[in-house]
């Protein structure tokens, strides 16, 4: 049960007692909870229980009514540039122009990152190639499916090889191909020292791929751990897919 400060040093993520209020309805209620560099971490919960709220502070998109939010140390409020740069985030409605193709749509982001010349170009063809993006590099995003277009958000998160991946739902869309090499790509940052938090609705991924877990429920952290072997309240102890809905749902 982990409602209260997690031990430990601020990390890649630190939520400190971050809440967001939307009007009269408290959406996050004082979230804390930390990532280290190199870890994975899962955010589970209900629809509406407040994941897509967390990234917004996460990312600056969002002001937390309550608390903080730290990125490597960084304020998201006061310091959002820099917090951004160190971010590869692909949001729950990844968004491409719809005239631009993928490699255009990864020009533009390398340029807003500083990349330039001959380093963005090798860049843009190993994101393309790593995405299996090839083909699809040179057709506008409004003729692509939806997992294509996912692809191309993914490419672009990866794109500058930020230290901390923020991902609402990445597999939605994509063929059990493309998430084995998501998840293969992920592993292999995280090995050099990113850190990547994602949502997800699939608690057996969450159990595959995280090292560790948070389940959100009415906006608040009812449980943070190893998915594997996830503790809970009241003596509640087995995997997240065992102790999810005894968390998640009304008696
Ligand atoms: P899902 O799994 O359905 O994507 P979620 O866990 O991401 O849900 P949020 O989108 O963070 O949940 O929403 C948390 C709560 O805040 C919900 O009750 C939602 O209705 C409310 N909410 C979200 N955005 C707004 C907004 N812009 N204005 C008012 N209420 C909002």
């Amino acid at each position: 049960m982990s409602r209260g400060v997690e031990e430990g040093h601020p990390g890649a993520v630190q939520f400190d007692a971050a809440s967001k209020k939307y009007g009269e309805r408290l959406a996050l209620d004082t979230l804390t909870l930390r990532v280290k560099p190199g870890e994975i971490f899962a955010l589970v919960g209900p629809n509406g229980a407040g994941k897509t709220t967390a990234i917004g502070l996460l990312t600056g998109l969002l002001t937390p009514t309550a608390g903080r939010v730290l990125v490597f140390g960084l304020d998201v409020s006061s310091e959002p540039l820099a917090v951004k740069r160190r971010l590869g985030l692909v949001p729950d409605r990844p968004w491409i122009w719809p005239k631009w193709t993928p490699r255009e749509a990864l020009r533009f982001t390398g340029a807003v990152f500083g990349m330039t010349g001959r380093a963005l170009d090798e860049r843009i063809e190993a994101e393309l190639e790593a995405f299996s993006l090839a083909e699809a590099g040179d057709q506008r995003a409004e003729t692509l499916s939806h997992g294509t277009r996912q692809k191309a958000a993914l490419a672009q998160a990866f794109l500058h090889d930020p230290d901390l991946f923020v991902l609402d739902e990445p597999m939605v869309g994509l063929d059990p191909a493309a998430q084995r090499n998501l998840v293969a790509r992920l592993r292999e940052r995280t090995r050099t020292g990113a850190a990547v938090l994602f949502t997800t609705h699939h608690l057996s991924l969450a159990e595959e791929i995280a090292d560790r877990t948070g389940v959100l429920g009415e906006g608040r952290l009812l449980a943070a751990g190893d998915p594997r072997d996830l503790q809970g309240p009241r003596g509640m102890r087995g995997r997240l897919s065992e102790v999810f809905f005894g968390l998640t749902e009304r008696p």
